[in-house]
């Protein structure tokens, strides 16, 4: 057992200067066997290694990460947490995720910061309109808290907005999502990682994955940078270079990997309460816990692996910032960085066996997989175990690309994360 983090804890440590914390994870040389191998260490790999120990009692498991623990989406995103998604199937599957997300801090015993400071997104058009209504009755046909608020009450959550947008962009109303909100993105790999390792997980960093061994159809193992390590299953978690893996074991992903950038300001007093996503201008923005407040753009329009993005895209998210909030014209940013994404033709993700036996691919979350993080880890974690489909990941295997039963949340993911 970790030892726990208290307020006891804190104020013991606190006698030897915060010197002697132990450890928050071991950093063990690989084993030559595993009964599971997770490919990639950001939040959804290790969610999956976590469920695996917990739920599934299979505790003889490696994450294996090529770099740093959530170095990849997980510690660059702009953390917007809600599960307002148009079809059945995604409302099954982030709001089971949200569920998670509201216990998270007390089940790992680590503070993920997650606060429900409601989701905003704002309808500029009257298609927009009328599509975000549309959404909000299907979000409670699905019991997901969801409303239609009027440009008053925009005003109201949003004090400091223009709603005349600078005659370009109208606040027309919106969509709120009251249980939706932020998290500290870096607290959850390293709060998974804790509890996964506590339990005898074992997390190896600086580690790529360089190949798979397959033996008549199944895997039995992955060549690494350290060596090769046998396995009885593998599951690949690894968003933006789902592609290069997919390829190194024989077979192709319709996925498309592209560079999503953000940026933040410099920090100001509390002016944004909650998170505001305007899909049509293509820019969102909440204010971080210290105050710099946190701006998403949209992904560029090519592929590449490269984790920065272009600068017309930060050229146009600022101009319709600066449209959509004037006080912000005088303000200067920070830092800027990106991402690589891994989107899917239905902007939906894919939780799924493959044609190798053993080999299971967690994958193409896009603009938009750090909220389902706890959801994707849990239901992808019984599909290894148990080398079928979750029910609530059964829509989203690779078959639909087969049927043609795609999942098109273009209008509630494609832009807005
Ligand atoms: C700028 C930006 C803003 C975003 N904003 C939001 C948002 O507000 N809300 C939201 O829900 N989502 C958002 N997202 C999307 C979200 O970040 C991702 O969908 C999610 O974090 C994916 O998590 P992951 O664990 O699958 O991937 P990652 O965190 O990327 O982890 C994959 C890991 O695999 C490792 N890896 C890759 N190849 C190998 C290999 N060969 N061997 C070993 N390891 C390997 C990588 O180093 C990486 O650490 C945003 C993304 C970006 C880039």
């Amino acid at each position: 057992m970790k030892a726990r983090y208290s307020i006891f804890s804190l104020a013991r440590n606190a006698l030897s200067s915060h010197e002697n914390w132990p450890q928050a994870w071991r950093s063990p040389e690989p084993k030559k066997e595993y009964d599971v191998v997770i490919v990639g260490g950001g939040g959804h790999g290790l969610v999956t290694a976590y469920y695996l120990a917990k739920e599934h009692g299979i505790t003889n498991v490696a994450v294996i990460e090529k770099g740093w623990l959530g170095g990849g989406n997980t510690g660059r995103n702009t953390t917007i947490v809600r599960s307002n998604y148009m079809w059945d199937e995604s409302a099954a599957l982030y709001e089971h995720s949200l569920k998670l997300w509201e216990n998270m801090t007390k089940e790992l015993n680590f503070n993920v910061m997650f606060s429900q400071r409601g989701v905003l997104n704002l309808a500029h058009t009257l298609n927009e309109v009328r599509i975000t209504k549309r959404r909000i009755h299907a979000n409670r046909l699905n019991g997901i808290d969801s409303e239609w608020v009027e440009p008053e009450q925009v005003k109201e959550w949003v004090p400091i907005i223009d709603l005349r947008g600078n005659g370009r962009y109208p606040v027309l109303g919106g969509s709120l999502q009251r249980r939706g909100g932020t998290a500290r993105h870096d607290a959850v790999a390293w709060g998974y990682a804790r509890a996964a390792d506590a339990l005898g997980v074992d997390i190896i960093q600086q580690c790529a994955v360089e190949g798979f061994d397959i033996e008549d159809g199944r895997v039995t193992g992955v060549r690494t940078s350290k060596g090769a390590i046998k396995a009885k299953k593998v599951g690949v978690v690894v968003a933006g270079h789902a592609g290069v893996l997919a390829n190194m074991a024989g077979f192709k992903l319709p996925i498309n990997s592209r560079p999503l950038q953000a940026l933040v300001s410099e920090p100001v007093k509390p002016c944004v309460h909650c998170v505001v996503m305007a899909g049509a201008v293509h820019a969102y923005i909440s204010q971080s816990d210290k105050g710099e407040l946190v701006i998403g753009a949209g992904t560029d329009a090519y592929n590449s692996y490269a984790q920065w993005g272009s600068n017309p895209v930060t050229e146009d998210t600022l101009a319709a910032i600066c449209e959509l909030y004037p006080l912000f014209r005088r303000m200067r940013m920070m830092r800027q960085w990106g991402g690589v994404v891994d989107t899917c033709p239905d902007a939906s993700p894919i939780i799924s066996t493959t044609p190798v036996k053993g080999l299971y691919f967690n994958c193409g979350w896009g603009t938009g997989g750090f909220k389902a993080t706890p959801g994707s880890g849990h239901i992808f974690a019984d599909t290894v175990a148990n080398d079928r489909p979750h029910p609530i990941a059964e829509p989203f295997s690779l078959e639909r690309f087969k049927t043609g039963f795609l999942i098109d949340e273009h209008a509630a993911a494609g832009v807005a994360h």
